[in-house]
């Protein structure tokens, strides 16, 4: 096993990377592709989401990519586990959050540095307004400050894992459900301001 995982090191160390792709926004939804990624990368953790999520997340990445094109907007829509490095203006991961007690979580935000805060801080403003329920304060576990996701982006306007509701709760669920298109809407909006503060700045 480790022979196998030095040959791939030392296959990855000899390609030369690619040049980072130029996209306005980079939309991942989580899990998506899983399990069947996960050979191809096995330094990630083939993580399948909360029940129910993996259904979930690309109609909300669709719908924001979609809404987002027809505006104008560069879009790399990706799974969970994709190749290669991205430069972009605002880098979104769409997932669900679920636990092991019920209702004792809800929506979530995660980034890695400082340098996207400020876009944090106009998700949670924009979100909970429209959200009844709990929101955690950022980056509460450390798969959220630590997404793998953030190490192929370099996201100029801020890269955000954004959790929009517990799934293991059932007024939640029941909120989200319905919502699935509106939440794509509601991310392209958000986007779209975030992309338009940073313009007039
Ligand atoms: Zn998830």
């Amino acid at each position: 096993m480790f022979h196998l995982f030095l040959a791939a090191l030392l296959t990855a160390l000899a390609t030369p990377s690619p040049a980072p792709a130029h996209f306005d926004v980079l939309i991942s939804a989580g899990h998506e592709g899983r399990p069947e990624s996960c050979p191809r990368f096995p330094n990630h953790h083939c993580n399948l989401g909360t029940p129910g999520e993996r259904a979930w997340t690309p109609v909300v990445a669709d719908e924001a990519a979609r809404v987002l094109r027809a505006e104008g907007y560069t879009v790399a829509r990706e799974p969970a586990d994709f190749d290669g490095q991205y430069d972009v203006r605002a880098a979104i991961f769409i997932h669900f959050d679920g636990t092991e007690r019920p209702c004792t979580s809800g929506a979530s935000i995660g980034y890695h540095t400082v340098a996207s805060q400020p876009a944090a801080e106009l998700w949670r403003k924009e979100y909970s307004a429209a959200f009844p329920f709990k929101f955690q304060h950022d980056n509460f576990t450390r798969n959220l400050s630590d997404y793998y996701g953030f190490r192929q982006v370099h996201a100029s306007d801020g890269a955000l894992v954004l959790e929009l509701g517990e799934l293991t709760c059932p007024a939640q669920k029941a909120w989200l459900e319905p919502r699935l298109l509106w939440e794509g809407r509601f991310i392209a909006g958000f986007v779209r301001q975030l992309l338009g503060n940073a313009n007039t700045q």
